[in-house]
């Protein structure tokens, strides 16, 4: 028998169970059910009838159950530890919101049923609405869209729409900062604009003279991260909005990390025309999982007139959804997304704003920039800072830190996981040299960020003392060690294959 390389007979180690594909481990006729013989029927399927075996792998009960368990238990969660992503915003899912979504008034609802039926859904996405609309300080939003990425294409759209009715075609340019998140140069271009790169300036800001030197005539508008991704308030937000829209352009802003300056900070104070919520962020709601996201998008008065259907309105026989609309803006936008968005995520942002109150909000995006600055601290003196604190929500550190060590980036994260703990980005923001982007949100507790700095102390410590195979090495502990990721990525294995038989007999 050939030594496999976990050293074990079984590849299992430490109870972690190696997991051959579903197509591996089953075998043909081998069922979890016994079913009676079907009844003899003259086929009427002519020459389509399948001839050979089906080729489903065969499995009884508990081998299926084991194996899905399994496959649960190799995903990382914010469930089972600390998962400090920046930019993404992987905080706690409060299991209240769980409770009421599961709700069999609000769970068994389906979205072709009279609206006379669903006054009481209807009402909840108003509400929610309303709140964000209040938080955000914006007149208008739209509720449908189904994640930031497409909140973003909403709010791209909504700006076209509004120049097109004004006859405008020259503006053909967006301006997006340097440090912007992928999305938003995307989500410009596939609206069929040219995506200009505005440059930071040394506080890791949008340079400001740069920016007023490229606005033009040309210029359709400019997409602007607020806190930005390098986890810094844009201090400028006022001017910025005041010159581009002396110059006719919109204002879109990418609201992503609204959790640090919700119930602080209203948008709708700063110019803006627009801008994206991701609930999944924000109001707690799950990344995945749980259900498809959610991105609501909050219009200035100038972009409501273009937001998609459908959107509730109330009257004196209660509330009605508006999914035809007359004049202009009928066929500006459209529809984003079927129905009228994710319901199940709006009854879980609702439950957690209704939960903790206008001032719990506060207080939550109080702590998420408390406990981000607190990691900030700790470890500016063995790791480097690119622009001197304090930040926002989440603390960004370069690898000047590990130059001449022979350690990347990529290495120190492989190493967290060694460790026991889920690296944070990497390599992002790009404007920044080897990244790392720590977002420990509000929900961590001390002792939980003390574990992590701890573990970052250490790590910095080794690559001081020059133990570089120790990074090279890692990770020793996960059922796979450093895998080819370009290749994974450029020439993925999709499909499973049955093994050549010539070769299964050569074995
Ligand atoms: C997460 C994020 C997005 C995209 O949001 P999705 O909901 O993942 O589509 C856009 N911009 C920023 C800054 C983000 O952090």
């Amino acid at each position: 028998m050939s030594t496999n390389p976990h050293g074990t007979i079984t590849g299992n180690r430490g109870l972690q169970l190696e997991e051959p594909l579903i197509f591996e481990q089953g075998a043909d006729g081998r069922s979890g059910v016994d079913l009676p013989e079907p009844p003899k029927v003259k086929s009427r399927l002519g020459g389509l009838e399948r001839q050979g075996a089906i080729g489903l792998p065969g499995l009884s009960e508990p081998q299926a159950i084991r194996h899905y368990t399994r496959l649960s238990q190799k995903n990382y969660a914010i469930d089972a530890g600390m998962y400090p992503l920046g930019s993404c915003t992987m905080k706690h899912n409060p299991r209240l919101n769980e409770k009421l979504v599961r709700l069999g008034g609000l769970a068994d609802l389906h979205p072709l049923q009279p609206v006379s039926t669903v006054q009481g859904a209807l009402e909840l996405i108003d509400t929610l609405a309303h709140w964000l609309k209040t938080l955000t300080g914006m007149p208008a939003v739209a509720m449908s869209p189904a994640a930031g990425a497409q909140g973003e294409l909403c709010g791209v759209m909504a700006m076209k729409a509004a120049h097109d009715a004004k006859g405008n075609s020259k503006r053909v340019r967006i301006l997006v900062p340097e440090s912007a998140h992928g999305t938003n140069p995307a989500t410009a271009a596939a609206c069929g604009y040219q995506v200009e790169a505005i440059p930071a300036d040394a506080r890791g800001r949008v340079d400001l003279a740069a920016l007023k030197a490229r606005l033009g005539p040309d210029v359709a508008g400019i997409m602007i991260t607020n806190p930005n991704t390098c986890g810094l308030f844009e201090n400028d937000m006022i001017e910025i909005g005041r010159a581009v829209h002396a110059a006719g352009g919109f204002f879109y802003c990418d609201g992503a990390n609204f959790n640090a300056i919700v119930g602080r900070v209203r948008p709708g104070d700063l110019g803006i025309d627009c801008m994206h919520i991701n609930l999944h962020k924000t109001f707690s709601t799950p990344h995945g999982g749980g259900g498809p996201g959610s991105g609501p998008v909050v219009l200035s008065a100038a972009l409501a007139p273009y937001a998609p259907l459908p959107w509730v309105v109330h009257g004196k026989d209660g509330f009605a959804l508006v999914e035809q609309t007359e004049g202009t803006a009928r066929s500006a936008t459209g529809r984003l997304k079927a129905f009228h968005g994710q319901m199940g995520m709006f009854v879980r942002a609702l439950a957690y704003m209704m939960s903790h109150g206008a001032d719990g909000l506060r207080q939550a995006a109080g702590d998420a920039v408390l406990n981000a600055n607190y990691v900030l601290a700790r470890l500016s003196d063995v790791m480097s800072a690119p622009f001197p604190g304090p930040c926002m929500h989440e603390a960004l550190f370069d690898d000047r830190f590990l130059n001449g060590s022979g350690v990347s980036t990529l290495d120190i994260a492989k190493a967290m996981i060694d460790e026991g703990f889920h690296p944070m980005t990497m390599y992002f923001p790009l404007v920044v040299h080897g990244a790392f982007l720590i977002e420990p949100t509000e929900s961590e507790s001390k002792a939980s960020l003390d574990q992590f700095i701890a573990v970052m102390r250490g790590l910095a410590e080794r690559v001081k003392k020059g133990d570089t195979d120790h990074f090279h090495q890692a990770p020793r502990y996960t059922p796979r060690r450093r895998l080819d990721e370009t290749q994974a990525a450029r020439k993925p294995v999709l499909r499973w294959r049955p093994p050549a038989p010539d070769k299964q007999a050569a074995e």
